[in-house]
């Protein structure tokens, strides 16, 4: 029997991660009575134990959600907080050209210069976010910086969000100490505190006009306790807000298209991925990645001509086994060498194509289809060979990459162009990973090709708003939840108005 809340509430927002998070303190700041449905369960810092094994739990399918065709391993997290729990906290502001693009090209007129600056600058005080001092910069980082520039590379600094870091780096497997200043720590409490209700364990499964229908599960031992009984309940409010994500936001929206009566042929399209491969490489050195912070520098310059981004980055003995693309005792003999380890990730920019996109299963779950398109390939294989190049001059002995056949060592160094070629790569052999899906509920200024209005409203809808990133119309080309911060700011906004 489905229960009926009996409370009213101004506004219900689905999700509780960088967008939710957002518009629950904005509006609760203004009294506005918020309800927080999160699907995940609820986990604080005292809950993360660093055991990849245990904290892998905190993601969809334990960090792996493939595509339908096996090409694409997306990471998303189901709990309090989004992905902004387990998040690197790595801080871009959107580009100038995305932004300029969104305007002339989507509509999306209030990204004025003062609108964005001064809501990216009050995050940056809000989070903490400040380039890492020299002293907390790690091996991995200082080597990548020094064999980039010996390469004639301009290596930049990385912006990040955090504040008291001993340098753990364990941070995709939630923050010990509180020292990432997300959601989680953040904007969540602020919103709790000015009387914002958290449901966790409570996934939304249908939406209607100011109506939420949703079934809550029993938390597992070890997070906390459900603050509702378990079973199947709807809400009211006057407002519903979509924030959960860009798997289940279009998700969520194709389950209910009955109950919305509402035909939007654009929902769950124009899906960008942020393509990735994380690369390893064992260095004749021993390397203590593991200690420090994981990121400090990236480099930019190959963006606008190639479409890639190089950033230093550093995973657990787990994921760095998956990311390695080989068997047996070539693997286990690389792997065996894991405290010497370089690792770079390459991020590629993917253009936003309609038939990129999530659909429902007959279970009303979402399914990533995706095809990497000839462009993307060309610019991963010129990014892997960029980052070899660096590898080598930083002095590793050996690695193994996606679109390669052999270990590459010192040797192979004139071979790159042979050794890393487009003829053997093989997503089904080497999956890319993605941690930044974009779009699926583009924000637009016509419903012919958008899913939301430029207020962050579904089309044809009164009540029901997006505020995450699936309202990106195009990939921002860098890590995103800044933006996804500054979109769902102008949807709260709009809704305060
Ligand atoms: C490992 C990792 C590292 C990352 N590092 C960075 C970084 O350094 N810098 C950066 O800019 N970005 C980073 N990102 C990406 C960033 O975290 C996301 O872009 C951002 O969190 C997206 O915000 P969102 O609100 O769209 O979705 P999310 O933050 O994912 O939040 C969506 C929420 O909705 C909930 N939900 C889903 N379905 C339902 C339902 N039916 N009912 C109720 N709740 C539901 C989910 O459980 C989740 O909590 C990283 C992501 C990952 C996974």
């Amino acid at each position: 029997m489905t229960q009926k809340l009996e409370k009213k509430y101004d506004v219900i927002i689905i999700g509780s991660g960088a967008g939710g998070g957002v518009v629950a303190d904005i509006l609760s700041q203004k009294g506005l009575k918020c309800l927080i449905l999160e699907s995940g369960a609820y986990r604080k810092a005292e809950h993360f134990n660093q055991k990849e094994k245990d904290m892998s739990a905190i993601y969809y399918n334990r960090g792996a959600v493939f595509s339908k065709n096996m090409h694409i391993a997306l990471a998303a997290t189901n709990a309090v907080g989004g992905s902004t729990s387990v998040y690197t906290g790595v801080s871009f502001r959107p580009p100038k050209d995305v932004l300029e693009s969104w305007k002339t090209e989507h509509g999306l007129s209030f990204l004025s210069d003062d609108f964005v600056n001064d809501t990216l600058d009050y995050f940056d005080k809000d989070l903490s976010i400040h380039e890492l001092p020299e002293s907390a910069i790690n091996q991995n980082n200082t080597y990548f910086k020094q064999a980039a520039e010996k390469l004639g590379m301009k290596v930049k600094k990385l912006k990040l969000n955090i504040d008291n870091c001993s340098g753990q780096g364990f941070c995709n497997l939630g923050c010990t100490i509180n020292a990432k200043r997300g959601t989680l720590v953040v904007q969540l409490p602020r919103a709790i505190k000015n009387g914002a209700e958290l449901v966790h364990h409570a996934n939304a499964d249908k939406i209607a006009e100011n109506t939420v229908y949703f079934t809550v599960r029993k938390a597992k031992e070890g997070v906390f306790e459900n603050s509702l009984e378990s079973g199947s309940y709807v809400a009211h409010a006057h407002t519903i807000v979509l924030a959960a994500g860009v798997l289940h936001t279009p998700a969520i929206l194709l389950r209910s298209a009955k109950l919305l009566t509402l035909k939007n042929p654009n929902i769950g399209r124009y899906l960008t991925i942020h393509p990735a491969f994380n690369l390893h490489a064992v260095n004749k050195d021993k390397i203590s990645n593991y200690k420090g912070f994981p990121k400090a520098y990236y480099i930019d310059q190959f963006s606008d001509k190639e479409g890639y981004y190089l950033e230093t980055s550093f995973y657990y003995p787990g994921i760095t086994a998956k990311n390695i693309p080989c068997w047996g005792e070539q693997h286990a003999a690389l792997m065996a060498q894991y405290d010497h380890m370089m690792s770079i990730i390459i991020l590629s920019h993917d253009k936003a194509l309609a038939n990129n996109r999530i659909t429902i299963n007959k279970k009303g779950q979402p399914v990533i289809e995706y095809t990497v398109s000839a462009e993307t390939k060309t610019s991963l294989v010129k990014a892997i060979r960029k980052a070899a190049e660096i590898f080598l001059e930083a002095g590793c002995i050996a690695f193994r990459v996606p679109a390669s056949r052999q270990i590459i060592g010192l040797t192979e160094r004139d071979r790159l162009k042979d050794l890393i070629h487009e003829k053997y790569l093989d997503f089904a052999q080497t999956p890319l990973s993605t941690a930044h899906p974009q779009g699926g509920c583009r924000m637009g200024i016509s419903d012919k090709n958008s899913v939301v209005d430029d207020n962050g409203k579904f089309w044809g809808s009164k009540s029901i708003y997006i505020a995450d990133a699936s309202l990106f119309p195009t990939s921002v080309k860098v890590n995103p939840y800044e933006t996804v911060m500054l979109l769902a700011t102008h949807v709260a906004n709009q809704i305060l108005k």
